[in-house]
């Protein structure tokens, strides 16, 4: 009743020409949250993240400052026109301000007691740090004594004052550093003031000196900008708001959105929020909190607080804040409110939440909640508990966890022994577990050029800002001096999974001089540093890696009982093979990587390479001698040298997969990778093949390709050498005679795949020859194999004659990488000059050999998989390049129904969890 008549009230107030655009448009722009709440927390596409949530808490009466969201759909108009908006949302914004008005008894602009509201911004998925947020704003010189005056504290109003004076100078006006090395106008002003008194805090600075700092930052924006800094409380609100819609186009946040794939259309929604103070005393405070223990999911309150701060204190971790824990002594009353609020948190929105808080005089106000970014390990922890709980079911848990984040439980951990010996040189607080070695870098710049160079990287600042996250990207890990365990750069570790101490208060970092110093050391840029995220220990020098608690179990070094992460990795697995549908093998080209990957769950292979075991040892000079052959009776002479190879390597694979499927890939090499370019090597080759130094120069150009990636390889070499073929399906099913009827016989389960077929014609000629050795084999051992033949689907031709190919292949393989390659006319290997211009023009949204092109290669693929099956409705299918361990890709193999995806052995337990959430999602 009252959310209509005001929703009416809003109608007629709004100008004339508000009436026409409000009957064209589906949603209104705004949406009060409040007294009055629009909104709920499912409509985070059109409110955002932030105002979805606060929409949500006020409505299950948790106590959130009043305010309004401006939607998503007002962020699309303003970039479809020229950044502009719609006429009606002037008056809407004007209604909206009302409202807040009424609730809080104040005045926005007036002179008595007026209201100040944040703005900030917040997208459908939240993006921490990446967009502005403005507080404070409606304090003017007028303003700023009314403030004073109602509260009786003018220290208070002038520290709010300056402080939004200096965000509005910064996000809105562009007052900012120089550059990355150079210190904030605004700080420096600051510190220069403190330093000239004499006082070493902010709180020991009195209204006076508040009052000529803001004159002084007046000044600043005025000699920087040109234009003086805004009293009108109106233009500042359209000011901030542009501000924010702005930012959702700034550099870093198209960074951050090409790291985590989020379409640019999505937009961001603008939060107008009335302020609530956590800097009016000392019986104020702010602070952020998790409900339980982001870095390793335990169930404990986390957090921290700062006293009379305002919020953006703790986030850019420029005064270290203390641990939520010393609030129960501190302010007794407020933690006891904080503790209901977390466990009321978690029943509603059944999952762990990361919020932020605001304590004014003594009373809780709730400014954000959201799903906390967690490790891996948190994520895998915190879902399995929740599950104990009760909180949520098997099928919610696994669609909780991100499935990469299933890695942070097999990265090597720091060899004990070496950790111990190393030199303990301080310590920080433990905020992204995991062990990190690599060469100091000072600034994200350096990161990147060192990273670049091939060598590991610790980045290492006094503290990180949003325009370190690609410097971020290029670390190993990360180290702070400054900023707890919710700063930036923990925040931002966490959710990539880099290691990261941060708030290490003891270390000195100095800029000008690149030096580190802790504990009596000195270290320079470029010298080796080691850090434990997981204890917060920082080592000089270089450490050792271990393998991790799971890899141990695993491997049989650990006994299972002994590691709770190793149970928590294993129930994990165990739900998501309930639920999956796709069969996981793994690539493996050798019997120790077969292993592991059974180890890890693999179900067969996918798909063994057999080039890979020409590269070893003698086997490539027979195999060099091979290619250099001018006719078939040197040919078949080192074939024959290479057979009883090829013959051991299957035995062993055979062997490792105990009777599951093997896909044996004929050879497939670009010629030029065994051919030695060195004038040296190809003297010695000259020498051990007997041959002429000259000869052997003569067959290397005449076999010289313009672009072997396109030439003389997979199936076209077996074709043009039958020999080769010939060689390689006798070793195979000699291997797979050898091992059937060994003392202790195995089952053999192989399938032999043709690569890089493009003709029906291609796939015969060599049909022909695996069947007649087969046979020929079978005959001579008087067994029966159970063998498939089938073909790779890497070139578009393939897929479009599917229909065909299928009449003689049994299964097929997408071999997407180089499907990729010849669909996109693309080679990965030479992407390099275009590829950082095509991500910054967000022409690729994710890189196309990491991730399945959906649309493209996955269309060929569809037609694929439908065409083949009408020609043979049994015919196997399966996925073997880069993509298969991309939990995406993975999800759309799921939905094409093919029947297995094979990726490297350790992303096999990725894959297993992303098969079972594309089961899941597809019931939903
Ligand atoms: P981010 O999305 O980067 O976390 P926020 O929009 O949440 O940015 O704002 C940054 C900080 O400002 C938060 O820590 C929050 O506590 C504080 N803040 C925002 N709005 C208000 C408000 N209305 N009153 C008091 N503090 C606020
Ligand atoms: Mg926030
Ligand atoms: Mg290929």
């Amino acid at each position: 009743m009252k959310q209509s008549a005001m929703k009416a009230k809003a109608a007629s107030s709004s100008t004339k020409t508000s009436t026409t655009s409000k009957a064209s448009r589906a949603h209104p722009y705004v949406y009060n949250f409040g007294r009055q709440t629009d909104g709920n927390a499912s409509m985070r596409e059109l409110l955002g993240g932030k105002g979805a949530n606060l929409a949500e808490m006020a409505a299950i009466g948790l106590p959130v400052p009043p305010g309004f969201t401006i939607s998503t759909e007002v962020c699309t108009y303003f970039y479809a026109h020229d950044r502009s908006y719609p006429r009606a949302l002037a008056g809407d914004v004007k209604t909206a301000i009302g409202l807040v008005e009424a609730q809080m008894k104040k005045t926005f602009g007036g002179k008595d007691n007026p209201l100040l509201v944040s703005v900030r911004s917040g997208a459908r998925d939240s993006m921490p740090g990446m967009m502005d947020t403005i507080l404070n704003l409606g304090l003017n010189d007028v303003t700023v004594e009314g403030l004073a005056n109602i509260s009786g504290n003018p220290r208070f109003a002038w520290d709010c004052y300056r402080r939004f004076i200096q965000m509005y100078g910064d996000v809105v006006m562009g007052v900012q550093a120089a550059d990355e090395e150079s210190h904030d106008p605004f700080h420096e002003l600051l510190d220069a003031l403190k330093k000239s008194l004499g006082k070493s805090q902010d709180s020991d600075l009195n209204a006076a000196d508040l009052q000529a700092l803001v004159a002084q930052y007046k000044e600043l924006i005025r000699k920087r900008t040109g234009k003086a800094f805004p009293q009108d409380v109106y233009e500042q609100l359209w000011g901030a708001i542009g501000a924010v819609f702005g930012s959702w186009k700034n550099e870093r946040a198209i960074l951050y959105r090409q790291q985590y794939g989020i379409p640019a259309e999505w937009g961001t929604a603008v939060n107008v929020q009335a302020m609530v103070f956590g800097n009016a005393g000392d019986d104020s405070a702010t602070g952020v909190a998790f409900t339980r223990d982001p870095a390793n999911g335990e169930k404990s309150f986390y957090g921290e607080y700062l006293v009379n701060a305002q919020g953006e204190d703790v986030v850019a971790g420029v005064r270290t804040p203390k641990p939520i824990a010393a609030m129960e002594k501190e302010l007794p009353e407020s933690f006891a409110a904080l503790e209901k609020v977390r466990t009321k948190l978690e029943k509603h929105f059944k999952d762990m939440q990361d919020f932020e808080f605001t304590i004014e005089k003594g009373r809780l106000f709730m400014l954000q909640t959201r799903n906390g970014k967690r490790t891996g390990l948190a994520a895998i922890r915190i879902a399995v508990e929740m599950v104990k709980e009760k909180l949520m079911d098997q099928r919610t848990a696994l669609l909780k966890i991100p499935a990469e984040s299933v890695d942070s439980l097999l990265v090597p951990i720091f060899d004990s022994k070496s950790q111990k010996e190393a030199q303990m040189i301080g310590k920080g607080l433990p905020a992204g577990p995991g062990a990190a070695t690599g060469r100091i870098a000072f600034t994200a710049a350096a990161a990147e050029i060192e990273s670049r160079k091939g060598n590991k990287v610790v980045l290492c600042r006094t503290e990180t800002s949003p325009d370190d996250l690609k410097g971020m990207l290029y670390s190993q890990g990360i180290l702070t001096t400054r900023g707890g365990v919710s700063s930036h750069a923990a925040l931002v570790a966490r959710q990539l999974g880099k290691v990261c101490v941060c708030g290490a208060g003891e270390v000195t970092i100095n800029y000008e001089k690149r030096t580190l110093s802790a504990g009596g050391v000195v270290l320079q840029e470029g010298d080796y540093i080691s850090i434990n995220g997981t204890t917060g220990a920082i080592y000089k020098g270089l450490i050792e890696s271990a393998d991790s608690e799971v890899k141990r179990v695993l491997e049989g070094a650990m006994k299972p009982e002994k590691s709770y992460t190793y149970e928590l990795f294993q129930t994990v697995m165990e739900w998501s093979d309930k639920y999956r549908r796709l069969r996981i093998r793994t690539n493996a080209d050798t019997p120790a990587m077969a292993e592991t990957a059974v180890a890890y769950g693999a179900e067969g292979i996918g798909l063994c390479r057999t080039e890979h075991m020409f590269f070893e040892g003698d086997r490539i000079d027979y195999m060099r001698q091979m290619i250099l052959a001018v006719d078939q009776v040197q040919r078949q002479e080192a074939l024959k040298k290479l057979l009883p190879f090829q013959r051991k390597d299957f035995v062993g694979l055979f062997k490792a997969m105990a009777g599951r499927p093997v896909t044996i890939r004929l050879l497939d090499p670009p010629l030029h990778e065994f051919l030695p370019q060195d004038d040296a090597v190809r003297r010695q080759l000259a020498d051990k093949l007997g041959l002429p130094l000259e000869f052997v120069i003569e067959r290397i150009k005449a076999l010289h390709e313009e672009n072997p990636m396109l030439g003389c390889r997979g199936c076209r070499l077996g074709i043009l050498y039958p020999e080769i073929t010939e060689m390689q399906v006798r070793a195979v099913f000699e291997a797979a005679a050898s091992v059937m009827t060994a003392k202790n016989p195995v089952a053999v389960n192989p399938e032999i795949m043709i690569p890089l077929v493009g003709f029906k014609q291609e796939l015969a000629d060599q049909l022909a020859i695996v069947h007649r050795v087969a046979k020929e084999v079978m005959n001579k051992h008087g067994i029966e194999i159970d063998y498939i033949v089938g073909t790779m689907v890497e070139v578009p031709r393939a897929a479009i004659t599917a229909e065909e190919i299928a009449v003689q292949a049994q299964f097929f393989s997408f071999g997407t990488n180089d499907l990729t390659q010849t669909t996109l006319g693309l080679s990965r290997d030479d992407m390099g000059l275009f590829y950082d211009e095509y991500q910054r023009k967000e022409i690729y949204n994710k890189n196309p050999f990491a991730s399945l092109d959906q649309t493209g290669v996955g269309k060929l693929m569809q037609f694929a998989v439908e065409n083949g099956r009408r020609s043979r409705p049994d015919l196997k299918l399966g996925i073997c390049g880069e993509h298969a361990g991309d939990p995406d890709s993975i999800e759309f193999c799921h939905r094409l129904g093919l029947h297995y995806v094979s990726c490297s052995p350790p992303r096999v337990p990725i894959a297993r969890l992303a098969a079972a959430q594309a089961a899941l999602r597809e019931k939903k």
